[in-house]
């Protein structure tokens, strides 16, 4: 069996290919240069982001003389590193009671997925959790929590045909008087008109901080890796409307690219919490930029 490394390691090897090998008995030229800007925007680091690198390492070669391909590679692991490091930041348990999580994101993104994940890393870490059916337009999807709900034995809060923000108003009181610490509420990534979407889910964090005042906690948005630019606007677009404190990139065990977190750090910095890197409810892993940056250049 794989170990996640190795399936991270999978999923951007193409990436990984075009970033090492341009490397390879190469001449620190404009070539050199040139081969390094199409792999970038190729692994969906974007304009902004790729011409940041460029610059940043260009000055790099200069100022410490490089002279050497492999040197420059390696000036391109730390400048990685210390573009993504801020990105790697834990999400902190204990600090409320409950600790109460909006969970955001398109149909598709690996959501549901995630909150079953999630509620797994959270039991390991000795937090009683409560789950909160909020997209109330799909009945798949409640069905879908309830199972994740039933495999990690914890209860899902869920109406019939309801509003969303009665659920997850619900789900904060149903924690509270039963002394649940993490809730997880679901939210619907596509509405039937898709016009209104932010517009229903800032209701439902309005609702939420009705029933607890510094409710939520956590605004998680979880992204599809592999969708590349689609999902730094997917990570704009949210957060403009609802405040993120966090994000989850999924499937990037897949055939994702990886500059999409460059992106990100660039452009529109919030944490990366974690990153899936399959589909069982065991394959979600902290993220972390030296890992991620060496599952890239290796
Ligand atoms: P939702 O519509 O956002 O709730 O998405 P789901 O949670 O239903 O996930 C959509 C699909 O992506 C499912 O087939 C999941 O098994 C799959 N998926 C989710 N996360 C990952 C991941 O990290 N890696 C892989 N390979 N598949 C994932």
């Amino acid at each position: 069996k794989q170990s996640w490394m190795q399936r991270l390691k999978a999923g951007l090897s193409k990436t990984s290919t075009n970033l090492t090998t341009l490397f390879v008995g190469a001449k620190i030229d404009e070539d050199l240069y040139e081969e390094l800007e199409s792999a970038l925007l190729v692994s969906d680091a974007g304009v902004e982001a790729t011409q940041f690198i460029l610059d940043a390492l260009k000055k790099k070669v200069k100022s410490e003389k490089l002279t050497d391909a492999q040197q420059v590679k390696a000036a391109l692991r730390t400048l990685l590193i210390d573009m993504l490091t801020p990105l790697q930041k834990p999400m902190v348990l204990g600090r409320h009671q409950p600790m109460v999580m909006m969970i955001a994101g398109v149909n598709g993104a690996g959501k549901t997925t995630t909150i079953g994940k999630l509620a797994k890393h959270l039991q390991a870490h000795h937090q009683s959790v409560l789950l909160a059916a909020g997209d109330t337009f799909r009945a798949a999807a409640r069905e879908q929590l309830t199972i994740w709900g039933e495999r990690n034995n914890v209860s899902v809060i869920s109406q019939e045909s309801g509003d969303p923000a009665a659920v997850a108003f619900d789900a904060v009181q149903s924690a509270r008087a039963r002394g649940t610490n993490v809730v997880m509420i679901d939210t619907a990534g596509r509405l039937p008109t898709q016009l209104h979407l932010m517009e229903e889910l800032k209701k439902v964090r309005r609702v939420i901080a009705k029933g607890m005042a510094s409710a939520p906690h956590e605004v998680l948005l979880i992204i599809d890796g592999n969708t590349g630019q689609n999902a730094l606007a997917q990570v704009k677009a949210f957060d403009d409307a609802l405040g993120l404190t966090g994000l989850v990139v999924t499937k990037l065990d897949g055939t994702a690219k990886g500059g999409v977190l460059a992106a990100i750090a660039k452009t529109r910095p919030v944490p990366v919490y974690f990153i899936g890197v399959g589909e069982k409810i065991e394959d979600l892993q902290p993220f972390n930029a030296e890992e991620f940056v060496d599952a890239l250049l290796t």
